[in-house]
Formats: structure tokens, C-alpha cells, sequence
């Protein structure tokens, strides 16, 4: 269990939720990898190209 709901968006400090391998911010929609069950806000999921925190 990923304890992400300790922890804030970085950018905008909205609720994180679990999706896939990531955590997705509910706020502003920006997503965070997550490495070995560790929230690694250094390394942004792959699919950032897809501009969907515009949305
Ligand atoms: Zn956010």
C-alpha cells in the first residue's frame, strides 16, 4: 500500500491519487512517477507528453 494520501502536489499542494505506476495530483492533474513504491517527484511518467493537465 502507497501511502500517497500523506501527500500533497508539489505544485499546487491538491490530493495525489494512485493511477497505474503514477500518482496523478486531482487538483491540477500533473503526475508523478512512483518507483519501488516511493513517490519520486523528480521523475515525471513517460506519458507527459500527452498535455492532458490542460484538460
Ligand atoms: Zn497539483
Amino acid at each position: 500500500m502507497i501511502e500517497i494520501d500523506l501527500l500533497a502536489c508539489p505544485e499546487c499542494g491538491g490530493r495525489l491519487v494512485e493511477s497505474d505506476d503514477a500518482a496523478k495530483c486531482t487538483a491540477c492533474g500533473k503526475r508523478y512517477a512512483i518507483v519501488d513504491g516511493v513517490l519520486d517527484f523528480l521523475t515525471p511518467p513517460s506519458h507527459e507528453s500527452g498535455r492532458d493537465a490542460e484538460r
